[in-house]
């Protein structure tokens, strides 16, 4: 059995950026995913939007992990040639119930200590981004896009040149503490099965980090809630379809297991295109989503696709030029919703002082990922 100082369950962007953060001061590091590639599930299935950290309650690890991991993903990805834009966000309101909730956003945005978040008026609005039509919103200026695929190869990319082993197709089965130290087994693709004595085990399996945590403690009661986000897109053949920024409508209160929170409802993200010279470019291609909702399986991608103009009866009422013929289907993505809260939980398991449990790592995820690696590395320093 191989002596490990850490092992990581889950490549996603947060799997790949604690490893990252971690080999920046140990060694004899593992990462093991269960799919062939880095960032399948949520991390390489979402908006791809840097979020500013409006939404969240103040005081929360969401609030505080994703201002900070705001900050913190800029400056990363300007030092990496990772492609992302601070292209701003604007969260419009059509009417006068709308104007009370982002004026409402706007007292959480202060509390969260957002930078530069303020209101616009319609004629303002309609100059910043043509064709939009709204009485009012508000305007974030700290809100950007990134590519995730390239982000999660960079970190992963960094990692290994730090001497962190990442294997795919091995899936972690088990999870037991021996000779004080916690015993994983995984099970590769190809039948073997291997086992790692850890001093360190982080658990970030997104949406089986509740089935990861039972693992090693089958007391563990984390339930994560499959929550799939559909997407569809659409290309800007002409300039009154173009998008230069996220366009967001006023979001809503969902209930999801016992917990309410905000829905950001469906939204126009520009993306990124390659363009000859190699370089990452704003493209003319718009998604347009996530339409969102609870279903049985972490796994289904497709049953019961919505029509898009499930999607167009949202986005209408400000993008009033959009139709039903531009969309085109896109992918979906499912969020690892925790029932038992709804704020991210990053906890020290019951069994071990060493097995740290990363559950419900839903949105703002991808934008807190570089800032919940370093709150997971202080949990090791604790330690020493
Ligand atoms: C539709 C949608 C839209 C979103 N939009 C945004 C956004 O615009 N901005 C933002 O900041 N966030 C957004 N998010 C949230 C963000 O994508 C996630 O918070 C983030 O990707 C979580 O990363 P992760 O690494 O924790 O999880 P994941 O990417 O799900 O990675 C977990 C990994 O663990 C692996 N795994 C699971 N079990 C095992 C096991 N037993 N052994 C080995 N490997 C295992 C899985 O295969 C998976 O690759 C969105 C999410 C969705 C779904």
């Amino acid at each position: 059995m191989e002596k490990v100082f850490c092992s990581i369950v889950g490549g996603g962007v947060v799997g790949c950026a604690i490893a990252y953060e971690l080999s920046q001061k140990y060694q004899g590091i593992f990462l093991f995913e269960k799919n062939r590639y880095l960032g399948e599930e949520q991390s390489g299935r979402n908006s791809g939007v840097i979020h500013a950290g409006i939404y969240y309650k103040p005081g929360s690890l969401k609030s505080r992990l994703c201002v900070e991991g705001n900050r913190l993903i800029y400056r990363f990805c300007a030092e990496n040639g990772v492609a992302a834009l601070r292209i701003g966000k604007i969260i419009v309101a059509t009417n006068s119930d709308e104007e009370q909730i982002i004026k409402r956003l706007l007292i959480r945005a202060k509390r969260n200590g957002v930078p530069g978040v303020h209101l616009i008026d319609g004629a303002e609005v309609a100059a910043f981004q043509p064709g939009v039509k709204a009485v009012s919103a508000l305007h974030l200026p700290t809100t950007g896009i990134v590519n995730a695929a390239t982000l999660i190869k960079t970190l992963a990319k960094l990692a290994r040149m730090n001497g962190v082993s990442i294997l795919t197709q091995a899936t972690v089965s088990g999870i037991s503490v021996r000779e004080e130290r916690l015993e994983v087994r995984v099970l590769y693709g190809n039948g073997k099965e291997e086992r790692f004595l850890s001093e360190w085990v982080v658990n970030a399996a997104g949406l089986y980090s509740d089935e990861v945590a039972r693992l090693a403690d089958s007391e563990e009661t984390y339930k994560i809630i499959p929550f799939r986000g559909e997407y569809y897109y659409y290309n800007a053949v002409s300039a009154d379809l173009e998008v230069k920024t996220n366009v967001y409508p006023a979001p809503v209160l969902v209930k999801v297991g016992t917990k309410e929170r905000y829905d950001v409802g469906v939204h126009l993200t520009p993306t990124f295109g390659l363009e000859s010279d190699g370089r990452e470019r704003l493209s003319k291609r718009i998604l347009v989503g996530p339409l969102g909702r609870v279903i049985s399986h972490k796994n289904d991608y497709q049953t019961g696709r919505l029509p898009p103009e499930e999607f167009i009866s949202r986005v209408q009422p400000f993008f009033p030029v959009l139709r039903v013929e531009n969309l085109r289907l896109e992918y979906a993505g499912i969020q690892a919703k925790p029932a038992h809260t709804d704020d991210f939980t990053i906890k020290r398991s019951r069994i071990h002082p060493h097995m740290i449990n990363l559950v419900g790592i839903d949105s703002p995820g991808l934008t807190s990922s570089l800032a919940v690696a370093k709150f997971v590395a202080l949990l090791f320093k604790d330690s020493e």
